[in-house]
């Protein structure tokens, strides 16, 4: 049915890169044969998913966007889809994205833009909308992204899905094509908490091949996303983040915030504001780290190893530097070229430490604002996104407007905290969110929190 819902309505929205129609049935009838005997994998056998197209799938493209790894087969799946496959999953396809993650609408994608299916002329987010809006477009039950500044949950709220981004260190990174190692997270997109949750318990938990990824136990994330639908909030504290519910937001997207917490009050709640001063410096503050790490992670692609390789022309025998510059210059596109720059120059001797390490400090003092918060509060809330989708070109030539959209996304990325965001209803006709963040490694409190936001 998924199959038949993406050739039915993925030529006007583009949420795909590449469908996998042979595997996914093959995968479903194995899942078939399970249920027949009574065996099932695990709570989500048999549901298909939509994967994000940054992480690596033996046997399946992988172009993270871009043209640099066109004709790239992976030949090693990345720690989550090895899970999901195991759970079984069929992997209905990969999904559109900005290139190598970089931006908040996927129209920096290489391959063309998502369509928001809510109205096909605006933007789904990014960078994950293509599977943002393959949820929400009933192309697929879930979907997996990555957040490193928001590119799971503005996705989330512009479509009206579910997203979340689990504590840093929660979900296993490797085989996924780092942007900023430091900031990167794989997480579920849904149309519903309990998705979330059950599709979240499935991909997370200790990876040895991932050093970063935290050895100890999940919370009960299904356990908290049923308690939250309850609707018993008596004894949680929300916190209300000043910096980030003012100005800049657009007047829908308030109007529903407020309603939500609202809901969270008349459930019990206890509803404080909580001030986070150095949040004002995170957009800066992001964009200084993240381009450095990028410039770094992506030094690899360097005309040798994977994908595309170009030739310069009239050079009788170029050298490996003469292809590299030809294959990099072809194979990226402005935005990535743009942060490669920006994160070059950040990192090179004499600069390193005006803008790289004070950015580094300012991320200590976020750190801290978030540690302060949470002495007086169980979770933080906040709009997700400043604005609902905007038109499809609106903010293309304006790179700093489109940094604006993860105004209240990155805090969050830059203290490895997890964040959720929820839909909130209606804002002049299209969807906005409410976005729960809770102290790290109590990933579970975003789910009884969101849950009750539904
Ligand atoms: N929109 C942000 C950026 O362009 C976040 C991207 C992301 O989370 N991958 O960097």
């Amino acid at each position: 049915a998924h199959l038949d819902r993406i050739a039915a309505v993925d030529g006007a929205v583009h949420a795909f890169l590449h469908v996998d129609a042979e595997g996914a049935l093959a995968a479903a009838a194995r899942s078939d044969e399970r249920r027949a005997e009574g065996a099932t994998a695990s709570p989500l056998d048999g549901v298909p998913i939509a994967v994000k197209d940054v992480l690596a799938t033996e046997g399946l493209p992988t172009t993270c966007g871009s043209r640099i790894l066109e004709g790239w087969i992976p030949p090693y799946d990345a720690t989550v889809v090895t899970r999901l496959r195991a759970a079984g999953l069929p992997i209905l396809g990969k999904t559109n994205m900005d290139e190598f993650a970089m931006g908040s609408s996927t129209e920096h994608s290489a391959y063309g833009p998502t369509h928001n299916p809510w109205d096909l002329d605006r933007i789904p987010g990014g960078s994950g909308g293509g599977s943002a809006a393959a949820v929400a477009a009933f192309e697929a039950p879930l979907a997996l992204g990555t957040d490193t500044g928001g590119s799971i949950r503005q996705p989330g709220a512009v479509t009206g899905t579910v997203g979340v981004k689990p504590t840093y260190g929660g979900v296993s990174r490797y085989g996924l094509v780092a942007m900023a190692n430091s900031l990167d997270q794989v997480g579920p997109v849904t149309r519903t908490v309990m998705d979330a949750a059950l599709l979240h318990e499935l991909i997370g938990g200790h990876d040895p091949r991932d050093s970063t990824s935290v050895d100890q136990p999940l919370p009960d994330l299904v356990g908290a996303a049923r308690r939250g639908a309850e609707g018993d909030m008596s004894g949680v504290r929300v916190g209300v983040i000043r910096e980030l519910t003012g100005e800049g937001y657009q007047d829908g997207v308030l109007a529903r915030f407020e309603e939500a917490a609202d809901v969270l009050v008349a459930a019990g709640a206890e509803l404080v504001e909580v001030s986070c001063p150095s949040f004002v410096h995170a957009l800066a503050t992001y964009y200084l780290i993240m381009p450095c790490e990028a410039s770094s992670n992506l030094a690899k692609f360097d005309a040798m190893r994977y994908g595309l390789r170009v030739l310069p022309e009239g050079v009788d025998s170029p050298s490996a530097e003469d292809v590299m510059r030809a294959t990099r210059d072809a194979g990226f596109g402005d935005e990535v070229k743009r942060r490669i720059i920006l994160g070059t120059y950040a990192l090179s001797s004499g600069y390193y430490d005006a803008y790289y390490g004070k950015a580094q400090k300012v991320r200590t003092l976020i750190q801290r604002d978030f540690a302060a918060a949470f002495e007086q509060v169980d979770v933080l809330i906040s709009p997700t996104s400043p604005t609902t989708a905007f038109k499809l070109g609106e903010k293309l030539d304006d790179p700093l407007a489109m940094y604006l959209n993860d105004l209240a996304t990155i805090p969050a990325n830059l203290a490895g905290v997890p964040g959720i965001s929820v839909p909130s209803g209606l804002a002049d006709g299209l969807p906005a969110g409410i976005q729960v963040l809770a102290p790290a490694l109590a990933d579970d409190r975003l789910y009884r929190v969101g849950a009750a936001l539904e």
